[in-house]
């Protein structure tokens, strides 16, 4: 039986830890997943944030660096290579401290709720099929 809710998913997210256990690392690269926690042995195949961390990250640091980036044109009016200078590093700088954090907290969200992809067959099977034999595990 395992055991479930005792990491929570923000801590385990931004110190890129097993959602289960919180001491095992989640990644072996930038951004690639282990194959399982090296402390648990929590397999993380069930762990598919897809393209869930790039479209948080989009929202956030584009609300945060356009939000400054009109703030500084409407009380400084800076020359644009004053823009340039603060907002390029930036660009690059924010969404990449972001994504190993985001991936981590999905990771554990997806662990905690169980999530994963939906099934036609559990619906075919409890829409008129039920009792049948599963085959699809
Ligand atoms: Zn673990």
């Amino acid at each position: 039986m395992e055991e479930k809710q005792q990491v929570s998913p923000v801590s385990a997210g931004l110190r890129a830890r097993c959602p289960r256990c919180g001491e095992g690392r989640l990644f072996k690269g930038f951004l690639d997943l282990k194959p399982r926690c090296e402390a648990c042995g929590l397999d993380y195949d069930f762990a598919d944030a897809g393209d869930g961390p790039a479209v948080f990250i989009m929202m956030i640091a584009g609300f945060i660096i356009v939000g400054l980036a009109l703030w500084v044109e409407f009380t400084w009016q800076p020359p644009y290579w004053v823009h340039a200078v603060l907002w390029v590093p930036l660009i690059l700088i924010l969404p990449l401290g972001l994504l190993r954090p985001l991936k981590g907290w999905l990771v554990a969200q997806q662990y905690r709720h169980s999530a994963r992809e939906g099934r036609l067959h559990d619906v075919v099977e409890t829409a008129d099929n039920a009792g049948r034999d599963e085959d699809a595990k």
